[in-house]
């Protein structure tokens, strides 16, 4: 009866009252890894499909507590996103990634590509142009080298300020990928309004694909309508042989995925791509 209906909306409310307690303490967790310059880059190679070479790697976040717990970006990139701890993040990602891009640029990795996660919340700060600029000027990189992948719900905000300011970006030299393509309802729309260089095809549409029929799924749709458009396609998450000799017969160019390397830091990159160029 009611006794028993009380008993369990107070159990729900205790419940979020705890899971919202221990967003705030990995909120707390997170702005003191970072100011004590406890996150990290791992850089996860990104391969021409038809030579088999890597043209490029993409920045990828990571947090080691203190505790030696490997946090995923997944759990906390929401919270810097909400809380806006992103802008400030974000650029140090930038930043960094880019100083890294310049070590392999002297390495010898000329036209090395650099991949950048940008979140929207750090896309629409009115500041983020200047500062990409100021952060390319300061690591002496060439602008094309960098690559700013956004996800495509980016489209479903306001579509004439994003396309000005795309194109602000890409009047820099500076590339953009979209992001997990096709698992947003805007896909179309995006192809139609916003001026990009590459679409990544999610990992999602890489896993469904059948060896036995390539023509069959998402993926090759994908293709083909990056084919039409003059874009360049990457499929994410491959991790089989049977995938990459798919995507490579649909006419996908580039590939990322555990099949040719999982991302690592900075140095091990760095003998990785001495090795696969040898
Ligand atoms: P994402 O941008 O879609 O990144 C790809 C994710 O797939 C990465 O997870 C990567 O480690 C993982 N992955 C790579 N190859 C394979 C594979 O063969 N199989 C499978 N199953 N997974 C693979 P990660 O590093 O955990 O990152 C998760 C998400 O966190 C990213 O998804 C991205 O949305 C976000 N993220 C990571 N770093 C940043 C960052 O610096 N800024 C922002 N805004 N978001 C970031
Ligand atoms: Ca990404
Ligand atoms: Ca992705
Ligand atoms: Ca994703």
């Amino acid at each position: 009866g009611k006794r028993f209906g009380r008993g369990k909306a107070s159990y729900f409310s205790d419940a979020l009252g705890h899971a919202a307690r221990e967003r705030m303490r990995m909120l707390t967790d997170l702005r003191a890894a970072f100011s004590a310059e406890r996150l990290s880059l791992a850089f996860q190679p990104q391969i021409d499909l038809a030579s088999g070479r890597p043209v490029g790697a993409e920045a990828l976040l990571r947090w080691e507590t203190d505790e030696g717990q490997w946090i995923p970006p997944d759990q906390f990139i929401p919270l810097a996103e909400q809380s806006g701890l992103i802008v400030p993040l974000g650029e140090w990602v930038l930043r960094t990634a880019c100083q890294q891009l310049r070590r392999l640029t002297e390495l010898g990795h000329a036209g090395f590509r650099m991949a950048i996660n940008v979140s929207h919340a750090q896309f629409r700060e009115p500041g983020f142009v200047p500062m990409l600029e100021r952060v390319l000027a300061d690591c002496q990189v060439a602008a094309a080298q960098v690559e700013l992948e956004l996800t495509e719900s980016i489209a479903m905000e306001q579509i004439d300020a994003i396309t000005a300011k795309l194109a602000e970006i890409r009047r820099l030299g500076v590339a953009i990928a979209i992001d997990d393509f096709g698992t947003g309802y805007s896909s179309l729309s995006v192809l139609r309004q916003l001026k990009v260089d590459r679409l990544k095809i999610d990992r999602a549409f890489v896993h469904e694909l059948e060896p036995s029929n390539p023509e069959s799924g998402i993926a090759q749709l994908i293709v083909a309508l990056g084919h039409q458009c003059n874009l360049i396609m990457i499929a994410e998450g491959v991790e089989t042989e049977a995938q990459r000799r798919c995507l490579l017969t649909m006419g996908c160019q580039e590939a990322q995925g555990y099949l040719f390397a999982r991302p690592m830091p900075i140095r091990q990159l760095e003998d990785w791509m001495a090795e696969a160029i040898a």
